[in-house]
Order: C-alpha cells, then sequence, then structure tokens
C-alpha cells in the first residue's frame, strides 16, 4: 500500500481541529512510529488531554510548546486521559501531572497493569521473559538477548475508568468506550458532542496495532478475539471522524475498522492451513517464524521476534479459541497442531 500521506515528524505541525481540539505531535525519539499525537480538549475550566507522549526530554519540549502555540499553557492543563498504558501514550502523564496539578485517568485493566509493572523488580521481569520465550520453543541464544532493558513504567493514575464512563470534562461529553486487544484496558474516546472518535492505537488509518498475549502460552485470555469484538464495537457507534494517536486524521472508523478485521480473518485462515499442512505440532517460536512479517524472519533483531512470537501467539490462541487447533503441553514447549474435521 503506498501511503502518500505519511510525513516525518519534522514535517508535523500543531493543528487547531476546529471545535475546541487541539492535535500536537510528539516525537518518540528512534522508533520507526515517529511520534504520537496529543489531543487538547478544550473545557470551561481547562483543557484535558488525550494522551501525553513519550517520557524524554525532546518530547517533553515538544508538547509543552506544542500547546504553547496554540495558547494552551501545560500548567492549566485540567488532566489527562491515555487510552493505554504502553510508554509513547502514557510516557509523560505523570510529567504533566506535576505541572498542572490534574488527574491521570485510565482504564482499570490498565492501571491494574502499570500498578504490577511497578512493583516488578528488573531482574524479576528479565526471568520472566526468559522463561515464557523458553516456553515458547526459542533457542537458548535468542532467550539471552532478548531480555534488553526496558522503558520506566508510567505513572499510577489517579482515577480509573470503566466501559461507559464520563471522562471529568466539564461542559462536554467525552466517553470511554472500552476496546481491549492491543492492550487490555485499551480505550477509544468518543467526544459524543462532536462525533468524534479518539482512536488511539486500537483503529490507525494505515497500519495495524500490535496484538500480542503475554506470557505467549496463557490459555486463558484471548486478546486478538477480544480485538476483533473491539472492532465491532467501533462500527456500532456509526460513522464517526477518527483522530488517531499515530500517522492521521481519517473519516469514517467504522469502514476501517471492518477493513482491519478482514486483514485478521486473512491472517487467521492461512494460519489454521499452514498448521494442517503439518504432520507435527509446531513451537510458537517454529509458527512465528513461518510466517509474513515486515522483513525476513532471519533479519529480525531479537526484540523484534519477540514481539511477532506474541503475536503468533495471540493468532494461535485465537484459533484454539475458535475450535480449530489445539495445544499440546510437552515438558519443555507447549506445540499447536491442526484438528481435523
Ligand atoms: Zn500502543
Amino acid at each position: 500500500m503506498t501511503s502518500s500521506r505519511r510525513r516525518p515528524y519534522t514535517e508535523q505541525r500543531p493543528q487547531d481541529l476546529g471545535g475546541g481540539v487541539w492535535s500536537v505531535p510528539v516525537p518518540i525519539p528512534g522508533n520507526p512510529l515517529g511520534y504520537t499525537l496529543v489531543y487538547a480538549v478544550e473545557s470551561p475550566r481547562g483543557p484535558v488531554l488525550v494522551d501525553a507522549g513519550w517520557n524524554h526530554p525532546d518530547a517533553w519540549e515538544a508538547l509543552r510548546g506544542g500547546l504553547g502555540s496554540l495558547g494552551i499553557d501545560v500548567a492549566g492543563v485540567r488532566g489527562v486521559v491515555v487510552t493505554h498504558f504502553h510508554p509513547d501514550h502514557a510516557g509523560l502523564a505523570g510529567q504533566v501531572r506535576e505541572v498542572s496539578g490534574g488527574w491521570i485517568a485510565m482504564h482499570e485493566a490498565d492501571a491494574a497493569l502499570v500498578r504490577l509493572m511497578r512493583g516488578f523488580s528488573d531482574g524479576e521481569q528479565r526471568g520472566f521473559q526468559a522463561d515464557m520465550l523458553r516456553r515458547a520453543g526459542a533457542g537458548p541464544g535468542e532467550v539471552n538477548v532478548a531480555t534488553a532493558d526496558r522503558p520506566r513504567p508510567p505513572a499510577q493514575p489517579d482515577r480509573e475508568l470503566a466501559d461507559g464512563d464520563l471522562v471529568d470534562l466539564p461542559g462536554r461529553k467525552l466517553r470511554a468506550v472500552h476496546t481491549p486487544g492491543h492492550t487490555p484496558g485499551h480505550i477509544c474516546l468518543h467526544l459524543e458532542d462532536a462525533d468524534r472518535l479518539f482512536t488511539g492505537d486500537h483503529i490507525l488509518p494505515d497500519i495495524t496495532p500490535h496484538v500480542g498475549i503475554y506470557p505467549f502460552d496463557r490459555d486463558d485470555v484471548d486478546p486478538l478475539g477480544d480485538f476483533l469484538s473491539s472492532l465491532d464495537r467501533v462500527g456500532e457507534l456509526g460513522p464517526l471522524d477518527a483522530l488517531p494517536a499515530h500517522e492521521w486524521i481519517f473519516p469514517d472508523a467504522g469502514a476501517r475498522a471492518a477493513a482491519i478485521r478482514r486483514h485478521h480473518e486473512d491472517k487467521l485462515d492461512r494460519l489454521a492451513a499452514l498448521l494442517s499442512e503439518r504432520a507435527q505440532p509446531l513451537t510458537i517460536w517454529e509458527v512465528a517464524a513461518m510466517m509474513t512479517w515486515n522483513r525476513p524472519w532471519a533479519d529480525l533483531a531479537p526484540a523484534l521476534r519477540g514481539m511477532a512470537a506474541g503475536e503468533a501467539a495471540a493468532h494461535l490462541r485465537a484459533l484454539e479459541a475458535q475450535g480449530r487447533i489445539r495445544r499440546v503441553s510437552g515438558l519443555d514447549a507447549v506445540r499447536f497442531e491442526a484438528i481435523e474435521s
């Protein structure tokens, strides 16, 4: 697909989108996504931010300066509502809270993950990752290098949101729509007085978000199944203008949601076919190595192989939940095989 609308961060500018909504591009240093679009929504008692950007001095300058160029003083921000806990969204929320004295709000499921991450030591994190990679069938070299450093966990929110809750935005209606998949507590935010939907990472105009499962061999959750239901959920909201956290603004969030659903259904069908062609059950790692990624498996850095394995695992788990494949638990690793009909 050609992406004529793709422009690097250096060509992005803060924008007045009308109706008391502004966007500020905030860079993500060293990341191919380039930037997070932070939105400000006006209220008589101070603007509320949707997401805050990556925690880095350059990003902070871009956020503070970008808001300033639109006439918004970061010290007057009423609160930050984050679409999900990932560092390119929640990273700077703590600094905004420090400067403004405002609140941070997040869905309760992601707030619980933040609590867990903040209680996890680096050593525990590495041990957890290494065990998970081994059970997925990764080789010893891959287990050692894939456990690199991680960004600092985000600030703990002051307020936890559930599906359908209104965000504290006086005089307007901004409602949390729980859209799990990319994270368990991902929310879209429906600005009901303006037919606009802040889509976070759930729906982006050109790329699709990472949907993985951690640990890889969990069988008590189905993040991809949740993600597909969350896409339907957006379709049911009617035709809304989409204000995503990356790339660019686009019309009709529901139409894009339907296209993303088809993309994953095709991927599931191909994966089911691949497993039924094999005589032996496969590990998650073996399956990931056979799937199509944006570059050949041999060229993927260890951390990206880990992401790919997480994504393969989420697809395997969805097929299992649909009754199309089953898992075979071995002593060393978990494996999957097709159920012949
Ligand atoms: Zn994300």
